[in-house]
């Protein structure tokens, strides 16, 4: 791995929140750790490609980086905003009903956040 991608992977393996491409880059910059904006993008899709990292779509919003550890996700409809969830590991429920070895899955749960519910009941 080159140091780029260590540093990367530090960065998300020791981040709660769900970083954008964007803020890793900005993050790098404040550790004095100076990495052109399109590295950090081809470090993140190695680093996804490898299964190191996992990416989180949400139609509307730039990718965010999460670590491997297993945990599901909330998602607020309204603004995007993500929140971690632990649920049962469905792994095995779901290998029975594919034939094939499974890799990972993907498991978003969707919801209207406290601050947006607020938000549409002042309106
Ligand atoms: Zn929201
Ligand atoms: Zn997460």
């Amino acid at each position: 791995m080159t140091k780029n991608a260590a540093y990367i992977l530090e960065i998300i393996n020791h981040s709660d929140s769900h970083l954008t491409a964007e803020q890793i880059h900005q993050q790098l910059k404040e550790e004095n750790k100076s990495v052109a904006q399109a590295t950090v993008y081809n470090n993140l899709s190695s680093l996804y490609q490898q299964g190191m990292i996992r990416k989180i779509s949400v139609e509307g919003h730039p990718d965010r980086y999460d670590k491997m550890r297993r945990h599901d996700h909330l998602v607020c409809r309204n603004c995007g905003k993500l929140s971690d969830i632990l649920l049962e590991d469905l792994t095995e429920q779901i290998q029975k009903q594919v034939s094939i070895p499974m890799i990972s899955y993907d498991l978003k749960v969707n919801y209207i956040c406290d601050e947006c519910r607020q938000k549409m009941q002042n309106t």
